[in-house]
């Protein structure tokens, strides 16, 4: 009997243990599970990204934006565990592969690096079938690019104040070329007739990665491009570097003086870059390619490829989405001031 009651007590001892440890789990489980739900505020999400990523460039391969988007790419697949396809939509100075963007799904996994262009567009195109606003969500600034004006190595202009009066002279005669309107090339090319009260040729690429094939080929005659494209050209000697649009000189370009010193009194431009996603991305996904880029723009590889092109990642607290989303506010309002005084039009 004494027996019996002892294995009794036993049986009850291990059965309270199993509920305790039962309840234990339970209770730890749903404590996990609500750490989890809350740090992805309030509601239970997939893990993001849990396939490979494109960035869609609106300009052809090798040329400026290009250049950056790709130095972008890799460090940042790298921070999210996957990898992110760089994919070049050229044409229409880019309304068409940032018209493809806007009407991807908004889930992260189509993105857009792009440039000044996307402030010049709502003011440049009537029918334009995006909104720059209403139709993306900004991640963060990545770069501000610097412009020149260069030349093919055969013109025999020595420096900008023989170039300038040999674009007078010339005027339609020369060609310069851009990557279609709405680009950084068409926009600086415009300022620069418009400043010296002279009508160019145009020559129209899909980028201003083949229009520099072109001019170290001799094929047109000038071009107004970033540095990303430009520099290690003017360096080789490939073709002649005459002027850079910012206030200052260049640095890596010191010998370049600016156009405002040349005499073109006021000239500044310079293309600035980011990285935007379709309208709709989640919070958390926002949050994660933000991070990401940050990181890609603190790399040591990245701040020295930039250097190599006369140009340096944004401040951190500029790589964010209400950074860009003021950046794009003020130079829509900027430039949209620009192209209605000089009369463009694109259609
Ligand atoms: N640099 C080009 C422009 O003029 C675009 C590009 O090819 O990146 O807008």
């Amino acid at each position: 009997m004494q027996r019996k009651v002892r294995n009794v007590g036993a049986i009850w001892r291990s059965m309270l243990g199993m509920l305790w440890s039962k309840a234990a789990a339970t209770t730890l489980g749903s404590l996990v599970a609500s750490l989890v739900i809350a740090a992805s505020g309030g509601q239970a999400q997939p893990a993001f990204p849990t396939r490979p990523m494109t960035i869609v460039v609106p300009a052809a391969a090798g040329g400026p934006t290009d250049t950056v988007a790709r130095l972008i790419a890799e460090p940042m697949g790298r921070t999210l565990g996957q990898q992110i396809v760089v994919e070049n939509v050229g044409g229409a100075g880019g309304t068409i592969g940032v018209g493809r963007v806007a009407k991807a799904a908004g889930d992260g996994y189509t993105l857009l690096v792009w440039h000044i262009g996307q402030s010049t567009a709502p003011s440049l195109y009537d029918n334009l079938r995006y909104d720059v606003f209403n139709d993306f969500d900004p991640i963060g600034r990545i770069t501000d690019v610097p412009m020149t004006v260069v030349g093919k190595k055969s013109l025999a202009a020595k420096d900008i104040a023989e170039l300038l009066t040999w674009l007078r002279e010339k005027q339609d005669q020369v060609t310069y070329a851009h990557a279609g309107i709405g680009s950084a090339s068409h926009l600086c090319g415009l300022m620069l007739m418009s400043a010296l009260n002279i009508k160019m040729h145009a020559v129209v690429y899909r980028g201003t990665g083949p229009a520099m094939n072109d001019l170290v080929g001799g094929q047109f005659d000038v071009m107004c491009d970033q540095t990303t494209g430009t520099a290690n050209q003017i360096n080789a000697g490939t073709i002649k570097g005459f002027a850079a649009t910012t206030q200052a000189r260049i640095p890596l370009l010191a010998a370049l003086p600016t156009l405002s010193e040349a005499g073109v009194k006021g000239f500044e431009v310079s293309a600035w870059h980011a990285l935007w996603g379709p309208k709709g991305l989640p919070k958390e996904v926002v949050e994660k390619l933000t991070a990401a880029l940050q990181g890609a723009l603190r790399e040591p590889v990245v701040i020295e490829r930039m250097a190599g092109l006369a140009t340096v990642p944004v401040a951190q607290d500029l790589a964010t989405p209400a950074a860009l989303k003021a950046q794009l506010e003020a130079e829509v309002a900027k430039w949209g001031a620009v192209i209605r005084a000089a009369g463009v039009k694109a259609n």
